[in-house]
């Protein structure tokens, strides 16, 4: 499976100046490839490379910078027909359509660029990256990450990096190819639900309560709007980078709930049960104050980093359908509205019983988690004459 690995360059002054002018040059040139692929109908790469290699070529530019960076216009091409056929960009006589269809698809100075193996070179030891400029290949370049992703990278980076910068900080995106773990056959499931005011809370005892991140962004929201009203460059910039910190902030929360979530499913040989995230912003009710609550990404990526550590785990991992967990009865699988009294608390009206709200809903994603996988295990049987 693939997975991107980010790590921050601390280049020299005069690095950074061949960085930046490098990618100012690829992407100024990459516009005038657009220009030219789109007046030629956008042609296949091949078709595009022949009017326009030679002329980056005489730029300046070395053959594998030349052919990334038509290759990075036609992929844009790409994108933006698939996106205009999966209806993205809404219908036909849009006018979002209407502008992406009317104009060469255009490249932000400072987007990102990739790199190939001969072109970006890493010495995890020394922590540093060779890279071709327009100013020539400038070596002994540092890099800063985590132990985490120094590993990953030293033992599973392959293929292409992207360079970019952003906000004046250069950062390389390296591709890793993670081998999956072959699945093991699991005893029994463990349930996965997915809410405002708990985050998570599994069917073994496991809660992550969202108090922390929904005072973190309520603390985030009010400074924001304070910000917001000022209305000058710097509140910009400072607005922008809130809402990055908040970002990391949720994202380290969720890979947090994601191990540890998986770290018992593995030592307990069981598989895990989730919720399909489809909609979950209207299937959870949100009342007033809960409004500056977590946002459906938030929970996306949760899901993300589950299915991600399952995988290399060899965790079983199936997906169920959410309707009515919330309001049926894990016991007696008695489903009324009426049954979740409020937020936490669930008290049956077939038989009584008096659960924690969000636990008897990961009880029964728990147990349709266990139906799913032994009905595809069925399926999956050849059948007996
Ligand atoms: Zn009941």
């Amino acid at each position: 499976m693939k997975i991107v690995t980010q790590v921050k360059l601390m280049p020299e002054a005069d690095h950074a100046a061949a960085l930046r002018s490098t990618l100012r040059t690829v992407n100024d040139l990459a516009c005038r490839v657009s220009e030219e692929a789109f007046a030629r109908g956008v042609p296949r790469e091949y078709e595009l490379r022949k009017h326009t290699y030679p002329r980056l070529k005489a730029e300046g530019l070395g053959a594998q910078a030349a052919q990334h960076v038509i290759k990075k216009v036609r992929d844009a091409y790409t994108t933006l027909h698939a996106n205009i056929r999966a209806g993205n960009l809404g219908k036909p006589k849009s006018k979002r359509r209407i502008k992406a269809e009317s104009k060469p698809i255009t490249f932000r100075p400072q987007a990102a660029q990739p790199y190939d193996d001969r072109c970006l070179s890493w010495q995890y030891d020394q922590q540093t990256v060779s890279i071709w400029t327009t100013a020539g290949r400038i070596k002994n370049v540092r890099f800063v990450c985590s132990a985490d992703a120094l590993k990953m990278l030293r033992q599973h980076r392959k293929g292409e990096s992207d360079l970019i910068e952003r906000d004046g900080v250069f950062c390389l995106i390296a591709t890793c190819d993670v081998p999956e773990a072959e699945t093991y056959e699991p005893d029994g499931f463990i349930g996965v639900d997915l809410g405002i005011v708990n985050i998570a809370t599994t069917s073994t005892g496991y809660q992550a309560a969202g108090r922390g991140l929904n005072r973190y962004r309520k603390r985030q929201l009010a400074l924001r709007a304070k910000l917001q009203k000022k209305r000058t460059k710097s509140a910009k910039r400072r607005l922008k980078e809130r809402s990055r910190r908040e970002q990391r902030h949720v994202k380290n929360t969720n890979h947090v709930i994601a191990k540890t979530i998986v770290t018992e499913a593995e030592r307990t040989s069981s598989g895990i049960s989730l919720e399909e995230l489809k909609g979950i912003r209207q299937r959870v009710r949100l009342r007033k104050p809960q409004r500056v609550a977590l946002h459906s990404w938030a929970f996306a990526q949760l899901g993300d980093f589950i299915v991600y550590k399952a995988k290399r785990a060899g965790v079983p991992l199936v997906f169920v359908d959410p309707a009515y967990t919330s309001q049926m009865c894990s016991q007696c699988r008695h489903i009324d509205k009426r049954n979740r009294v409020d937020q936490g608390l669930f008290i049956c009206r077939g038989c009584g019983v008096v659960a924690h709200a969000d636990r008897n809903a990961s009880h029964n994603i728990a147990q349709r988690g266990e139906t799913v996988w032994n009905a595809g295990r069925e399926s999956r049987v050849p059948a007996t004459p």
